[in-house]
């Protein structure tokens, strides 16, 4: 093969370019190089090999950038799903599953030539820039543009360069991250010539060095220097000595900068399944073994069980049979730094065989984690979203746990994918299992089952330590009762005197805030009635800058009268409470018991997640004050009260999928009382008690709120009955956005009556909820039909516009 397919990496850029491969150069498909791109070298990706070049002119590669080639065939199959689907540039793509510290640049250097300077025929600014790089022994193009300016820097070079009174050569930036490599001390000595060595020391009273050789005989592997150096207390010296007679050798050994290290695991055989888990399992192994039959797309579960019904454990029966077979697995959870547990039950049940991904590791273990996958050591990659990506062969089962989770969509850059998407479709190209877990499964998840789609299987009863437990009673409060009868508190007079009797008793409470669009509303607290969009019927949000009231699907807007338009009274309430209010006022009700606070404040001063959460399971405290993050899968068996301060907060959020978060949060922190040997109480305060998400969290009723809520989104066309692109532009002027955004508009709505294209609309534009990020303002709109994406392909988006594809929400 003569050329190549490459995939640069170039903002802006969404097809990939032919190069012409130099002779003596060899190359795979995924292979790392450098090519001319422009007036720059860039790094790329080989995509494909062809005998012909695309284009009739083509440039050389320019070198290669790695030993071995770092994507496989499977993930640029993958990266091209991904880059058409959330509509981003191939590279973008791709850059997912590159190695940990693979972006680097190429440098240009400029270095004097020797020949004869007429400085007289050159200009003022061309003769400083000859004196400044004749001042050192070769310049960085980097360091030049900092001295005379950017344009400037590359102008005057390449007037040098054209007269030959410069020569330029191109550097590639050095790897920033390297394997860790350690000296080891090896015996090359045979049997008998240590023999002899120990002899002649003993002669000359080199004790130290006979210690040495003798500890090293006694081992059949090399031993680190420093282990020897700590154990035996010797110096470098020493050992030198050793080395010059040709006793030892000393050697620098690649190790792994492991992350599962500071873990202590203890290992116990996995638990006999209990009867409903076993039937769960029957029925995926059913499926599993008809696949062979019948060849086709691989079979997705949507495992369907309540917070503690062994969901885990049959992640785990699942992935044993998988690595049994020989193929591996990956398992994605949606926070790691909230799932340390998780992370340690898989750990202990494959011991030396899982490998973690995130962010939070070191960029050495993250890049030792990438090569010791990449090479094949390991059976299970556990992590979150971006540990899809990781470079594991044979992968014969993908798992996502709590499926429904938001975190599993990348939302703040591109590629704007979602992973539960990307894993089906990695299944699809790899021929794997997929395995979705939750309690509270995505709608569209939980559509796809009804449909058939996936395969529905359930686990109806939570394990605990009494044996299977019903889940705890959960009692609805109406707050406009309290403001009534006086109570102008946070807590009802039901949830103090629950707190109570729980601290009496000496066991755990956990108060949950809704914060996600707590301040986006205005409600009465007298009669709870929210300001709402007269056109659309949505909550309108507030804008504190303007303040006015927005309506964020057609653009009405309204100030806010100091009275309630229903009630008359003044009791509007703009701003969301936080969790310092509710920490004061629990401190007010019980001054003794010891509180924790959760929140991002708190995580931001140096009190990680981890700490929090072991303080709180070891009872060092009361109380836990906490927001979204409380809700996410955490083991917390002494907790026998969860209190809900607001449970509708978010139910107000102009959002079709506001109901659904709301749903998901109450019934996850319902989830996180009484797990334990006790049974657990739920409290959820609200002001709309009717509310049927309300309802439902309070029965845990899932099916209840399901088909509610699929009639809504059948009935208002949305997902899963549409499909929506979200389109932002930004720009720092607000008028120029908001044009923009409507110029796009008419152009699209024109375009698709043109081409006779039904069943697409548009919603919008109005400001996004972040109306102004970084100093720009933010207009959006969003596409909603059958096939959006075929209608986003035809357009020649202007710079300023990023777009979404399925986006999370619409807020
Ligand atoms: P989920 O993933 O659905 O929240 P887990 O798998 O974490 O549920 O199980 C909940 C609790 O029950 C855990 O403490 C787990 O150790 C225990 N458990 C799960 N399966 C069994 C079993 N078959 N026998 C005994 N205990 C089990
Ligand atoms: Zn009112």
């Amino acid at each position: 093969m003569n050329y190549a397919e490459v995939a640069v990496n170039s903002p802006g850029t969404r097809s990939t370019f032919s190069y012409a491969i130099p002779p003596g150069l060899s190359l795979d498909v995924g292979q790392a190089v450098w090519v001319p791109f422009g007036a720059r070298v860039v790094q790329g990706i080989v995509v494909q090999l062809s005998e012909q070049p695309a284009v009739a002119e083509v440039k050389d590669i320019a070198g290669v950038i790695s030993d071995f080639p770092p994507l496989s065939p499977v993930q640029i199959q993958v990266a091209r799903w991904v880059s058409e689907r959330y509509f981003c540039s191939l590279f973008d793509a791709l850059a997912l599953m590159l190695p940990p510290g693979f972006e680097r640049r190429a440098v240009t250097y400029f270095q004097l030539k020797d020949s004869q300077v007429n400085a007289s025929l050159l200009t003022p600014e061309q003769n400083q820039v000859l004196r400044f790089i004749g001042g050192r022994k070769r310049v960085g193009l980097p360091e030049l543009e900092k001295t005379v300016g950017k344009a400037k820097a590359r102008q005057i070079t390449n007037q040098l360069l054209a007269r030959q009174l410069i020569t330029k050569t191109m550097e590639w930036g050095k790897a920033k991250l390297k394997p860790k490599t350690v000296p080891f001390v090896r015996l090359i000595a045979s049997g008998e010539e240590v023999e002899v060595a120990k002899a002649d020391l003993t002669r000359r009273r080199a004790h130290k060095q006979l210690q040495i050789l003798e500890f090293l005989a006694e081992r059949t592997q090399p031993v680190p220097v420093s282990e020897l150096k700590k154990h035996l207390n010797c110096q470098s010296a020493t050992i030198k000595g050793l080395e010059s007679r040709h006793l030892v050798s000393v050697e620098r050994v690649r190790i792994r900068r492991d992350p599962l290290a500071r873990l202590s695991l203890t290992t116990f055989p996995p638990p006999v399944l209990t009867s409903s888990q076993q039937a769960a399992w029957e029925l995926i192994q059913n499926v599993i073994a008809r696949k062979s039959e019948q060849p086709g797309k691989p079979p997705v579960f949507l495992l369907f069980g309540v917070t503690g019904s062994g969901k885990t454990e049959i992640y785990l029966r699942a992935l044993k049979e998988v690595v049994g077979a020989g193929k591996t697995g990956i398992c994605l959870i949606p926070e790691i730094a909230l799932t340390q547990q998780t992370v340690e039950r898989f750990a202990s049940r494959f011991p030396g065989r899982v490998a973690v991904l995130h962010s939070g590791l070191s960029p050495g273990e993250q890049f030792d984690e990438w090569r010791w996958i990449m090479e094949g050591n390991c059976d299970v990659v556990v992590g979150p979203r971006s540990a899809l990506f990781a470079p594991l062969p044979n992968v014969g089962i993908i798992i996502i746990d709590e499926e429904h989770e938001w975190t599993y969509k990348q939302e703040d850059k591109s590629p704007r994918y979602h992973a539960r998407d990307v894993a089906v479709k990695l299944a699809e190209f790899t021929d794997a299992i997929v395995i979705l877990g939750s309690a509270t499964p995505d709608v569209c998840s939980f559509y796809k089952a009804q449909q058939g789609e996936y395969h529905l299987i359930e686990l109806k009863e939570r394990i605990t330590p009494r044996g299977y437990s019903p889940l705890p009673e959960v009692t609805v409060v109406d707050l406009r009762e309290e403001l009534r009868a006086g109570n102008t508190g946070l807590f009802s007079r039901t949830l103090l005197a629950a707190m109570k009797e729980t601290l009496v008793q000496g066991e755990q409470v956990i108060l949950f805030l809704n914060r996600r669009g707590a301040a986006t509303f205005v409600r009465c607290r007298n009669c709870g009635f929210v300001f709402r969009c007269p056109r659309c019927s949505v909550a309108l949000t507030y804008h504190s800058v303007e303040k006015r009231l927005i309506c964020h699907r057609c653009h009405y807007s309204v100030s806010v009268s100091p009275t309630c338009p229903q009630c008359s009274r003044r009791h509007l309430r703009f701003l969301g409470i936080g969790t310092q209010r509710v920490e004061e006022e629990v401190r007010h009700f019980f001054p003794e018991a010891r509180l924790l606070r959760w929140d991002r404040d708190v995580i931001t001063r140096r009190y990680s997640h981890e700490e929090i959460l072991k303080d709180f399971r070891e009872h060092k405290a009361d109380v836990l004050i906490g927001t979204q993050m409380i809700a996410k899968g955490l083991d917390l068996p002494q907790v026998t009260l969860a209190g809900i301060i607001n449970a509708d907060t978010g139910l107000n959020f102009p959002d079709f999928r506001s109901s659904e978060r709301t749903f998901q949060l109450l019934c996850q922190v319902a989830g996180r009382a009484g797990r334990g040997v006790k049974a657990g109480k739920v409290i959820i305060q609200t002001y709309s008690p009717d509310n049927y998400v309300i309802q439902a969290a309070a029965k845990h009723d899932y099916l209840g709120f399901y088909y509610r809520e699929i009639d809504y989104r059948r009935q208002y066309d949305y997902p899963p009955f549409s499909q929506l692109v979200r389109l932002v532009y930004s720009h720092t002027n607000e008028a120029i956005c908001r044009r923009e955004a409507e110029r796009m508009r008419r152009l699209v709505l024109e375009q698709t009556a043109k081409d006779g294209i039904t069943g697409f609309s548009i919603i919008g534009p109005v400001p996004a909820f972040a109306f102004r990020a970084r100093g720009k303002y933010r207009w959006q709109l969003f596409f909603r039909g059958a096939n959006p994406i075929r209608v986003l392909s035809q357009l020649s988006l202007s710079q300023g516009w990023t777009v979404d594809v399925d986006p999370v929400g619409m807020v």
